[in-house]
């Protein structure tokens, strides 16, 4: 799809053919998850393997996971964990951590793996184990990872949106209107809390904030 501004609004242009003007364009396309390149991965990713705590968490407290990420990550990853999961292994697949990011996870009584992971093994979807390059492999109900994501669609970018650190499109909390006047965005898009009830919330927000700004633009005040 593309979308171009044009004095007064938008003209769009479908992949199936459809074209046409509007004068406001909602962005809602979210984002996409950076998955580890781990060897089995696909068959257990979003069964076994998450990337959201927030979301699958408290169904492991009473079980033993994995936190995964590279370096430093995993550190912080493995410390969140804790605090509703008890048996948490940190596995760094090969990348190197710190003395002073392994002295924290030993004071909470994490263990850390930093041997490469050569397979996640499982059946049905369900993780049963993590197998490393060298040294025994791992019995784990579930490995959360934390290796980023991107957004799914560059259309704020081509539209001049700006964007945040994090790859966010920069929105007005009030309305969800984005830096050019006329876009607006819910959901993922921001990159703000990744949740289900967020995209809600924001895509009602900015439904209510489109409204207006058309009732002014005919000349009826908020
Ligand atoms: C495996 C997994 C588990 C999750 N579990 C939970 C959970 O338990 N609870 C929770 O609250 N949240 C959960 N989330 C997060 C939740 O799914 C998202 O926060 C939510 O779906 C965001 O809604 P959204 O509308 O912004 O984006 P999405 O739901 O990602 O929808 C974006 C849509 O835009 C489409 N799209 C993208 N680009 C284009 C384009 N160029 N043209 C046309 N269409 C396009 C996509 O195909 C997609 O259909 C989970 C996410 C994943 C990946």
């Amino acid at each position: 799809m593309d979308v171009r501004s044009v004095p007064g609004g938008f003209v769009y242009a479908c992949a199936d053919g459809a074209s046409g003007t509007t004068s406001k364009v909602l962005l809602s396309s979210g984002i996409i998850d950076n998955l580890p390149q781990l060897h089995g991965i696909e068959q257990l990713y979003g069964i076994s393997v998450h990337h959201c705590l927030y979301c699958d968490g408290f169904e492991y407290a009473a079980k033993p996971v994995v936190a995964y990420a590279k370096g430093e990550k995993v550190i912080g990853l493995a410390i969140m964990m804790r605090h509703w999961i008890a048996d948490v292994v940190a596995c760094s697949d090969g990348s190197e951590v710190s003395r002073c990011g392994a002295e924290k996870l030993r004071q909470r009584g994490i263990p850390l793996r930093q041997e490469p992971i050569s397979a996640l093994v499982g059946a049905n979807g369900r993780l049963a184990e993590i197998h490393f390059e060298w040294g025994p492999p791992l019995v784990r109900d579930a490995l959360f990872f934390a290796t980023g994501s991107h957004q799914s669609s560059d259309l704020s970018e081509r539209l001049g949106c700006l964007r945040d650190e994090n790859g966010g499109v920069v929105t007005n909390p009030e309305t969800e209107e984005a830096t050019i006047p006329g876009v607006y965005v819910a959901g993922d898009v921001s990159r703000d809390v990744l949740m289900i009830s967020m995209a809600i919330a924001e895509g009602a927000k900015a439904a209510v904030a489109i409204n207006k700004a058309l009732l002014r633009r005919d000349g009826f005040a908020d």
